[in-house]
């Protein structure tokens, strides 16, 4: 029997995900290769994006994609379980019921929040490092509102709506511009006057986002102002307590919400492991990603330590987190196959922040972008890490949360994509396009458009009717075909003019009937579409064709799941689509795969 060589990915982040892909297109048809996936939670957790769910712009699900919808149909078989400790001895990873054997073990368990041990703020603050803390920081303003609106003590009211987050580095001041748009809606629901509430960024260094340059941090600083967010500098905090924050210059500021953005460092998990550590706890590797105590034991995203230059080490972030787990993977595979191992190589290409839904700051390089392009670059990074994830799936879950389901018009766009309006309204529209179809395929039948001796719908040399044809589109759009138009059917359809037009008459037929159905109803609309840009392109069509257009993209929206058999047909379809092959390999699921598929 082959040797069968186990690799266990630990940890489904950045990483994790990352390199257990990579592996899985490596190995899809090697059958010697084992290639497990080990998170304590079933889904991937889009870390970048919780401030959003803290500040309630999205639904939780909007950072949250499932590994049945990222693995489904791959060659790598995901276990959910909290490993508790490694035995790297005998290759063994243990949980509280179960143990794993590897060969080759790709850590990546990710960061937690270091306190630096300031008093008082692991008991009395907020962090925000995981889906949890971003629920519970929600759950916690919402709340702080609702006391706020009922105390009549003025100095416990003012504690209860002052909000302060600790550092301005990319997650402070991210959640910062959260909080400055949720203020409102809050104000709004509690009835509170917004100058009432005060949200400041408190930061021990004299600057803002380090990572950016000076004109991006001044421009930061001067939009949260503009939104009411009161940014203090040099100003450490000593103590936190449940009511109020101390800080260096002795000042005390009342509050009952301190979130705490100020650091990371290795998390618990990866720390309690006895392996050599480097700054933050976090675990030594060498060039090759590999624990520099146990060889076969790789260490990618923020749990490694690794100085690329002297005395620098590599940053926490998602580019590092995809970087390591690329060079992990060449590695492990060069190590399977005896070839020589690739030292890493970092690539960054820069940073983006978002401050609230329609406003970011970004660098590439010498390149600076603010405001609009830097939210739009933003969201486009987002895509395209997505696309590679769960592909066209993810992406669109993604705009979805982002464009189509944000509240309060909180999105680049405004409320102008997330509108949303019954279905039901449609049902009149739907059945009364269906039976203009319909009217319209059974009058050509009577017309004789199903004689092949008749042809119509193409002006075809020597045949009787293109003539009379003419003569009825005198009030056409165009007066004539467009030249690239008139090639193409005279190349391709021309010859088969009598099944093209008797196509037409069919396909008008059969989306009448299914728009008055409502079955199929999104495809019977794209081919109402379809056929009338076909008509105006022969000039056959005036201009109340448009009612049919426009009509139709209106019902493309669900039109079928109101009073139409969609609304059974669907969730049928769906649940057979989502089996396929054809679904797992290309990601084209409907909403999630089909559990046990
Ligand atoms: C609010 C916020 C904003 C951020 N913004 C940015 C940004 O704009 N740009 C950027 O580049 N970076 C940003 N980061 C940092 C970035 O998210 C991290 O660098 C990245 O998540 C690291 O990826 P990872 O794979 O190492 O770990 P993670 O993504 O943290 O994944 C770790 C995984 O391990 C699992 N796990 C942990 N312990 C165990 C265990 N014992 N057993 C089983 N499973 C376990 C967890 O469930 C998790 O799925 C941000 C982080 C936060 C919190």
């Amino acid at each position: 029997m082959a040797d069968i060589k186990r690799i266990v990915i630990l940890g489904g982040g950045y990483g994790g995900v990352h390199a257990a892909k990579l592996l899985n297109k490596k190995y899809k048809k090697n059958d010697n290769v084992e290639i497990t996936l080990i998170d304590k939670k079933p889904y991937h957790t889009l870390l970048t994006e919780i401030h959003e769910v803290a500040g309630n712009r999205i639904e939780p699900d909007g950072v949250q994609v499932s590994f049945d919808k990222i693995f489904s149909g791959k060659r790598v078989k995901v276990v959910i379980d909290n490993i508790t400790s490694i035995d790297f001895d005998n290759r063994v990873l243990t949980s509280e019921d179960y143990t794993y054997s590897y060969d080759y073990l790709v850590m990546g368990t990710g960061s937690e929040p270091a306190y630096f041990g300031v008093p008082g703020v692991e008991e009395n603050g907020f962090t925000l490092w995981s889906l949890e803390d971003a629920l519970k920081i929600k759950e916690h303003i919402i709340n702080m509102f609702e006391k706020a609106s009922v105390e009549r003590d003025k100095k416990k009211r003012e504690a209860m709506l002052t909000f302060i987050v600790a550092g301005a580095g990319f997650t402070g001041m991210e959640m910062a511009g959260e909080l400055a748009e949720f203020k409102k809606k809050l104000c709004f629901d509690y009835k509170i006057k917004e100058y009432e509430v005060k949200l400041m960024v408190v930061e021990a260094m004299d600057n803002i986002l380090p990572i950016l340059n000076e004109k991006l941090q001044k421009k930061s600083v001067a939009y949260l102002w503009r939104k009411g967010v009161k940014i203090l500098t040099n100003s450490a905090i000593t103590e936190v307590s449940e009511n109020a924050i101390t800080l260096k210059n002795g000042s005390v500021i009342p509050t009952k919400t301190l979130i705490w953005t100020c650091g990371v460092q290795n998390n618990g998990f990866a720390t309690s492991l006895g392996l050599s550590s480097g700054r933050a706890n976090r675990n030594k590797v060498n060039e090759y990603m590999q624990s520099v105590d146990h060889a076969n034991v790789y260490i990618v995203g923020d749990n490694c330590h690794y100085e690329e230059t002297s005395g620098s080490a590599i940053p926490q972030i998602v580019e590092t987190a995809l970087q390591t787990a690329e060079a992990a993977v060449k590695n492990i595979v060069a190590d399977i196959a005896g070839k020589e191992k690739e030292a890493f190589k970092s690539n960054y290409h820069g940073f983006m922040v978002s401050l609230g839904s329609k406003y970011a700051v970004a660098q590439f390089g010498n390149i600076s972008l603010s405001g609009f392009l830097a939210t739009i670059m933003k969201h486009l990074v987002n895509l395209h890490y997505l696309l590679g994830v769960a592909g066209l799936n993810a992406m669109w879950a993604y705009i979805a949360h982002e464009f189509f389901d944000t509240r309060e018009n909180r999105s680049l766009l405004g409320g102008h994509l997330s509108r949303k309006s019954h279905t039901i309204w449609l049902v009149l529209l739907r059945v009364f396009i269906g039976t203009m179809w319909l009217l319209e395929g059974v009058k050509k039948v009577k017309d004789g458009w199903l004689n092949p001796d008749n042809i119509y719908i193409i002006q075809v040399s020597g045949v009787t009717g293109a003539t009379e044809q003419a003569e009825t589109v005198a009030e056409a759009l165009l007066s004539s075909p467009p030249a690239i138009y008139t090639w193409f059917m005279e190349t391709f359809i021309e010859r088969y003019a009598f099944l093209f037009q008797a196509s037409v008459v069919l396909m008008e037929i059969a989306i009448g009937l299914a728009l008055i159905a409502g079955l199929f109803t999104f495809l019977a609309s794209l081919g109402s579409i379809f056929l009338c840009v076909n008509f105006i392109l022969s000039a056959m069509a005036g201009v109340e064709i448009f009612w049919y257009i426009f009509g139709s993209i209106a019902l493309m929206g669900g039109a079928g799941r109101a009073f139409g058999l969609d609304y059974y047909v669907m969730p049928w379809i769906k649940k057979i689509w989502n089996k396929t092959i054809i679904a797992k390999k290309t990601y084209l699921y409907i909403d999630e795969p089909t559990v046990g598929a």
